[in-house]
């Protein structure tokens, strides 16, 4: 993935600005969180948080993001072994049984918020809700590293442990990063990695963290719409997100009510 590697260090007035930000991609994820029920489509899903963004003067940092052809949407949407990346479409809609993984930005006032969770729709099967519970227990033991002296690779490594030793797999080809007045801004933060390597974090370091797991391989493909990117295996898959700050003292989630 091609981005400006640049890392910039927020000051605490930019710092609030992004806490804002995180508030009401927040109150997206909120909101198509409520909707997630059988029949509901995903582009229903794309349009409810489009009025989110709308209400509180933000628009989506998706919209138009360069790629194979500029992203058509605000949010992504993916269902079961799609991992990240899938278009919102008026013809998919939501199953019984089915993951969806929802990714939304919120830019405001030259800020960008990045954050996703993944969600059952009705009753997900004990094997679906335990790879939900790890993706989002690796996000927390990624989150638990983001302090003052430690590295990127210490976060990295986190999550690539916790998820490894439950018997799961983290994606290579996609990775956290920071995040600013850019959605994609360095460092680039894999979620696999080595302690004590990368960057040094320090206070006014803001990171968007994404643990992306995957039950059967690390492997992905992208589909022939050129953006879905999937299993390669076609196995379940999920994705949970927070923009943090790094503080003093604990790290700043961001991306919360
Ligand atoms: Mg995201
Ligand atoms: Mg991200």
């Amino acid at each position: 993935m091609d981005w400006a590697r640049q890392i910039h260090i927020k000051s605490p007035a930019e710092v609030e600005i992004m806490r804002e930000a995180g508030r009401i991609n927040a109150t997206v994820h909120a909101t198509v969180r409520e909707l997630l029920k059988p029949g509901v489509t995903t582009a229903d899903l794309n349009a409810a948080a489009e009025e989110v963004l709308r209400k509180h003067n933000a628009v989506s940092p998706f919209k138009n993001y360069p790629g194979p052809y500029p992203y058509p949407a605000s949010i992504t949407v993916c269902i079961n072994e799609e991992l990240v990346h899938g278009i919102p479409s008026k013809k998919r809609k939501l199953k019984n049984g089915d993951i969806v993984s929802v990714d939304c930005g919120t830019l405001f006032e030259g800020f960008v918020a990045d954050s996703a969770f993944s969600a059952g729709v009705g009753k997900l099967s004990s094997a679906a809700q335990k790879l939900l519970d790890v993706t989002e227990g690796a996000l927390k033991a990624g989150i638990d590293k983001m302090r003052p002296g430690n590295r990127t690779g210490d976060v990295s490594a986190a999550i690539q442990q916790y998820v490894e030793s439950r018997g799961f797999y983290v994606t290579r080809e996609y990775t956290g990063h920071g995040v600013g007045r850019q959605m994609h801004e360095g460092p680039q933060v894999p979620n696999y990695g080595t302690p004590g390597r990368g960057l040094l974090l320090r206070p006014g370091v803001t990171i968007a963290l994404e643990p992306m797991v995957l039950v059967g391989t690390h492997k992905t493909k992208v589909l022939r719409d050129q953006w879905t990117v999937v299993s390669a295996d076609k196995s379940l898959t999920a994705h949970f997100e927070h923009s943090i700050a790094v503080t003093e003292g604990e790290p700043l989630i961001l991306t919360v009510l």
